[in-house]
């Protein structure tokens, strides 16, 4: 009988893949294919790593994100970010995200947008991942040749050189919070305000002493309205999940109101709510997410983003039919990302080489029709297709189980739970206090696996 995933068959074969991007999901993926035997070329448009972490205070020339001919800064962060999970939970499985004590980085629990940047790149060095990077290099075209290899075209920055090279395969982790995605408000074409998308919001400043709408209820939405009242006159929040009659004062704060969704935006400049209160904004400022965009991707049509859905998509990582020459990383959310992605790049890796074996085109195709219907009965829209918020720790252990390592540990699981109610009940403070610190404990015995 034949025996999978035993590690002394590895490697059965070693394949030449691209990876496209150099952010969490790039840099993993990097590491996991190339552990496994294959030759690997990462391809980054930016000219460094650690993508969307890499903060700048510049933003694009279309505030809204909509005009598809801007030249896009890649990166949503603002300056006041600081993680929405604590450090413990971030980091790859074995190479924690733990504060140096060195008097060289920010210690804190939930830190600051550069100790992730800076995180990632002493991740990149420690494991030699830059040197199979090739920076400023914009993939621009991917599409499979006749002989079933994948030509990948791609171009440098700053000059109009293009190259096309031939790989066995391409692992796609270009990232999707760069793409905004904009609310629909009836009468917004006459209304004569000033609209921007979160992609683009950096710092509080521009909107002293202005009337702010604000829609949108996700981590972002939280803390850039909070960031925005420390300056502005009122700061009215608009969510699309409360009751159509919602209208509270936030606590804490003299100048914010929660309130149901926007009814119509009218050409006086008034932005009517769904409460019926109404108010005389300046500025409407949409924290509503983003759309998965792959505008170098040509599989003729075999794989599409519908409603944002990035479909058929086999356990939101390969497409059946192109498996396992074509694979995404990082696409679910609602998870914690970056020990996902890691498991999701041994997968892949090991499905390369043969050494795990993935079920026939057909059953993959199955399964997946299976769990869009699944989705459709219970009445999820598409565009939570790879919202995992109900099973992350399933898929992740479904991951897992298929490479043969280790599931999730219970105290990751505890203080995911943990750490998420808090952020619900205690929005201003759950970054500076808690009570698991018996899962702090926990976890770092557990690191102490992996010694820095
Ligand atoms: P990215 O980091 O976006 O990297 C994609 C890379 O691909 C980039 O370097 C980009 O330049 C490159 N690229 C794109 N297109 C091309 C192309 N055509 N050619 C070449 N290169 C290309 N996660 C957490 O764990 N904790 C948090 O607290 C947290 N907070 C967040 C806050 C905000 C505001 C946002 C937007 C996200 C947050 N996340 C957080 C999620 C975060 O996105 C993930 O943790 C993770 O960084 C995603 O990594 P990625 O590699 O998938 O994508």
């Amino acid at each position: 009988m034949t025996q999978l995933n035993l590690p002394t068959m590895f490697p059965i074969h070693s394949r030449h893949v691209a990876v496209i991007g150099a952010g969490a999901a790039g840099l993993v993926a990097a590491r996991e294919i190339r552990r496994e035997g294959h030759k690997v070329v990462v391809l980054e448009k930016n000219d460094q790593i650690g993508g969307t972490w890499i903060y700048t205070d510049r933003v694009e020339s279309d505030p809204l994100g909509l005009d598809p001919k801007r030249p896009v800064i890649h990166s949503s962060i603002y300056g006041s970010l600081r993680t929405n999970l604590p450090r413990e939970l971030m980091g790859f499985k074995d190479y924690p995200f733990v504060s140096r004590n060195d008097g060289s980085g920010d210690p804190r629990r939930f830190p600051g947008h550069t100790e992730v940047l800076k995180y990632l790149k002493e991740f990149a060095r420690e494991f030699g991942i830059e040197e199979m990077v090739r920076f400023e290099t914009e993939v621009v075209n991917v599409g499979l040749m006749d002989n079933n290899k994948w030509k990948v075209r791609s171009k440098k920055i700053n000059n109009k050189d293009s190259f096309d090279d031939i790989y066995d395969a391409v692992v796609v982790c270009n990232g999707h919070y760069s793409q905004p995605r904009i609310a629909e408000i009836p009468g917004i074409d006459s209304w004569p305000g000033k609209q921007i998308h979160s992609h683009n919001y950096r710092t509080p400043e521009h909107y002293r002493d202005q009337v702010i709408v604000l829609i949108g209820s996700s981590a972002s939405a939280v803390d850039i309205c909070r960031d925005i009242a420390g300056v502005a006159r009122e700061v009215h929040v608009a969510s699309r999940s409360v009751a159509d009659g919602t209208y509270e004062k936030q606590p804490g704060y003299d100048n914010m109101w929660l309130h149901s969704m926007i009814e119509i935006a009218l050409k006086d400049g008034t932005v009517v709510f769904r409460n019926g209160n109404m108010v005389l904004a300046d500025v409407i400022l949409h924290c509503t997410g983003y759309k998965y965009h792959f505008p170098f991707l040509d599989t003729s049509g075999y794989v599409t983003v519908d409603d944002n859905r990035v479909g058929p998509l086999y356990k939101h990582v390969f497409p059946p039919g192109l498996a396992p020459w074509l694979s995404f990383v990082g696409l679910p959310w609602k998870v914690i990302p970056f020990p996902m992605c890691e498991l999701q790049s041994k997968w892949i890796a090991g499905a390369l080489s043969g050494r795990i074996l993935l079920p026939s085109q057909e059953e993959m195709m199955e399964d997946t029709k299976a769990f869009y219907s699944t989705l459709e009965a219970s009445g999820i829209p598409k565009r939570y297709t790879h919202n995992l918020s109900d099973y992350q720790f399933d898929y992740d252990n479904w991951l897992a189980g298929q490479c043969g390592c280790e599931g999730v540990e219970e105290w990751r699981i505890l203080m995911y739970l943990a750490a998420s109610s808090s952020r619900r009940t205690r929005p201003e403070t759950y970054r500076d206090e808690w009570e698991d610190d018996h899962l702090i404990l926990q976890a770092q015995e557990d690191f102490n696996k992996y010694p820095p």
